[in-house]
């Protein structure tokens, strides 16, 4: 056992009755609560105010003094790519438009052998553990001619990182493929690798009902939920997040369905997105937000290319592609931010870091609005949608994984993205070693 001493966690990531502010001094601008915390083995098994009458008795572990700083639980990535990520070098994006991208990985996606995967997912899935995160659901390319290496590289890493980082994988496929003759294969690999879920990226379409009643029809026989890329536009008649939730009512879907992106949802009528958004929430849709990928992705254009360039010269962005997120929390749903793409023609960067994630959320969705709600972005927000129950909590029984950050207020976290941190994990610190991106120049260029 040991004794995790004056630990200041967020609200947020407490059980009740620790996570009310009453009685603390400044809970709008620095909303947690310093509390002591017992671990036994890979578990959490007690969190008691540090200002509690101490228990009589001697305790029969160690004991170390955290001296009163910031302690976040483990964060969960909800919502990458391993497949994807690291192949920038070999396949760049040129202008990083949405459609470019995805044909530029569609064409790489050629090399994407087991052992390619995997090499480029163990980077990924290193960089994430040392940057302390223990749960992340990754989207892999399933289709005719691409999964197969994927899906069998990943489920090596999810047996190798057992303990360690949980993974799910989510059968990303073209509704389109799906629907001309792929969708035997699609569900053929879901079900061989036993992914999570079915994803997909519906688009508007007059057969978008029927698309989405057949895949969960497909996904009911599988007995999983769903996972979908959802509006990643600017175009208002874009209504796949609705369309989504009807179908979940029309069919009383029974698995969990999570939809991510929802950017056109923010350039609709208010009254309709206000309609849409209490659909969301009767069909009970987890939604994710990927800020930092939305505000590369969405935007982007570019005056009229001069005669024999490919490329016009690049126009300020306007439009930066964040969901609702504030009318979808009031109206109760859950809602999740994610990483979404690192190092691939979408983005040519990232690095699996959530607390980047959480940082920028703040900033760029105003979550400043909502301090005490905001960790839970990247905490029990991602641990609700992927059903991992006591993840993104400090709590007994949750995994005894720790963010010990250097930092005493939540506002120097906030003001220094640097700041250093250190990992619990069960009851001893744990080394977090970031690997280095020299690395990868050995890789094979092919
Ligand atoms: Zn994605």
């Amino acid at each position: 056992m040991h004794l995790f001493r004056r630990a200041r966690i967020p609200l947020a990531c407490l059980p009740a009755p620790l996570n009310q502010p009453a009685g603390l001094a400044d809970a709008i601008l620095e909303p947690w609560r310093e509390c002591d915390v017992t671990v036994e083995g890979n578990r959490i098994i007690a969190v008691r105010d540090s200002g509690a009458p101490a228990e009589a008795g001697n305790f029969a572990g160690a004991v170390t003094d955290l001296g009163g700083v910031l302690v976040f639980p483990g964060v969960l990535e909800v919502h990458t790519h391993l497949d994807k990520c690291y192949t920038w070098d070999r396949a760049p994006g040129r202008h990083s438009d949405f459609w470019e991208s995805l044909a530029i990985l569609g064409a790489d996606s050629v090399r994407w052998t087991e052992e390619d995967v995997y090499r480029r997912a163990e980077f990924g899935l290193r960089t994430t553990w040392a940057h302390g995160t223990n749960a992340l659901r990754t989207h892999l390319d399933t289709g005719r001619k691409v999964g197969a290496g994927s899906h069998a590289a990943l489920e090596r890493l999810r047996a190798e990182w057992k303990g360690r980082v949980e993974i799910q994988t989510i059968s990303l496929c073209s509704f389109t493929e799906f629907f001309s003759g792929g969708g035997d294969r699609i569900i053929e690999l879901t079900a061989r690798y036993k992914a999570t879920a079915m994803g997909g990226f519906p688009q508007p379409n007059p057969d978008l009902p029927k698309q989405l009643d057949y895949l969960m029809a497909a996904a009911r026989e599988l007995g999983i939920g769903l996972d979908l890329h959802v509006d990643e536009s600017g175009l208002a008649h874009a209504e796949c997040l609705r369309a989504t939730a009807e179908a979940i009512l029309r069919n009383q879907f029974p698995h969990p369905v999570a939809c991510g992106h929802n950017c056109s949802l923010s350039v609709q009528d208010p009254a309709r997105a206000r309609e849409t958004i209490a659909l969301v929430k009767e069909a009970g849709i987890g939604i994710i937000s990927l800020p930092l990928t939305n505000l590369h992705l969405q935007g982007r254009t570019r005056g009229p290319a001069p005669q024999g360039e490919a490329f016009g010269a690049p126009r300020t962005p306007q439009w930066r592609g964040l969901t609702l997120l504030h009318e979808l929390i009031e109206a109760g749903v859950t809602v999740a931010c994610g990483g979404d793409n690192v190092r691939d023609a979408f983005i040519g960067w990232g690095d699996f870091d959530l607390i980047e994630v959480y940082i920028e959320s703040v900033r760029l969705a105003h979550l400043d609005t909502r301090l005490a709600f905001s960790p839970a972005v990247v905490t029990t927000g991602p641990a609700a949608i992927m059903g991992l129950p006591g993840y993104g909590l400090i709590a007994p029984g949750s995994p005894a994984d720790l963010i010990v950050f250097s930092a005493r207020k939540l506002y120097s976290l906030l003001s220094r993205p640097a700041t250093p941190r250190r990992f619990i994990h069960g009851e001893k610190f744990r080394d977090a070693v970031l690997p280095d991106f020299d690395e990868q120049e050995s890789w094979p260029k092919t």
